[in-house]
């Protein structure tokens, strides 16, 4: 199975409230799926759960990369698997480059060594799509970092790690638009049939610039509808009170 699968997960906070209710969700490898629903609806923990974020638990169902539960394995073992987390990188790393910090990240994925000319044609890559100069790489990672070159630089280092599937939680928030515009024109540029990409969003407009091939609206825990594009649309158009009212019918 070439697929991100989300198995009927259930999820808690550790010791504490459910949140994830029973959340069925597939990203097939070479497509590009959203998550939108109202705040609170339980995206961000969708994402860290995914993630392998420690403050929750699973207490039923499971995730499955390519048919592999990654349940039991740690965050690194996870991105080993071929997943991106931008959330679950560190908010700041004093005296660590952002270059440095990211061969080692490559190199951890990768289970070796990476040389550095290949290490640079790479981030040459990827600065270039971002439209970007060198003087983000000598930088200590998020040190300083606006809102905006933080989400860029999350991008960039998703472009370097080549992940099978990135989970990109809120993307564009805090974003003008040129920004907003590069953050798309990255994961535009990893599209393929080697990607898969789960972007969760409250708001529409990100999916103006990345079209999703399926969206997912959650409320209160589950994915209550499905669709194409139009469905975003219709959210933005109608907002999530339609929506509500469905996931109480059902
Ligand atoms: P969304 O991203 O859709 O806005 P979240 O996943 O951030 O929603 O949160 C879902 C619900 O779970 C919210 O009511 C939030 O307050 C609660 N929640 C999530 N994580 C925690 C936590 N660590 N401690 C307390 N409440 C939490
Ligand atoms: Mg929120
Ligand atoms: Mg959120």
């Amino acid at each position: 199975a070439n697929e991100l699968e989300i198995r009927n997960l259930h999820a808690r906070i550790v010791d504490g409230e459910a949140i994830l209710k029973g959340v069925n969700l597939v990203v097939p490898k070479g497509q590009i799926h959203a998550v939108m629903g109202p705040n609170g609806a339980g995206k961000s923990t969708l994402g860290k759960v995914i993630a392998g974020d420690p403050g929750y638990e699973v207490t039923q169902g499971d995730i499955l990369v390519d048919g592999e539960s990654i349940l039991e394995l740690g965050p690194d073992e996870r991105a080993r698997k071929g997943l991106f987390l931008a959330f679950q990188y560190p908010v700041e790393v004093p005296g660590v480059s952002n270059a440095n910090f990211l061969r080692l990240a490559l190199q951890a994925k990768r289970g070796e060594e990476v040389s550095v000319s290949e290490f640079y044609a790479k981030l040459q890559k990827a600065l270039e799509t971002l439209e970007w100069d060198e003087s983000i790489l000598t930088r200590y990672l998020n040190d300083g970092f606006s809102g905006g070159e933080k989400k860029r630089n999350e991008i960039m280092h998703m472009m370097v790690l080549e992940p099978t599937y990135a989970i990109l939680d809120e993307t564009d928030s805090g974003l003008d638009i040129d920004a907003l515009k590069l953050v798309a024109k990255g994961v535009n540029a990893m599209r393929g049939p080697n990607f898969g990409a789960l972007l969760i969003t409250h708001y529409q407009r990100i999916l103006n610039y990345i079209v999703p091939d399926a969206v997912h609206v959650m409320i209160d825990g589950r994915i209550v509808t499905s669709g194409g594009p139009e469905l975003a649309m219709k959210l933005e158009e109608q907002g999530y009170d339609w929506v509500k009212e469905l996931a109480v019918a059902n």
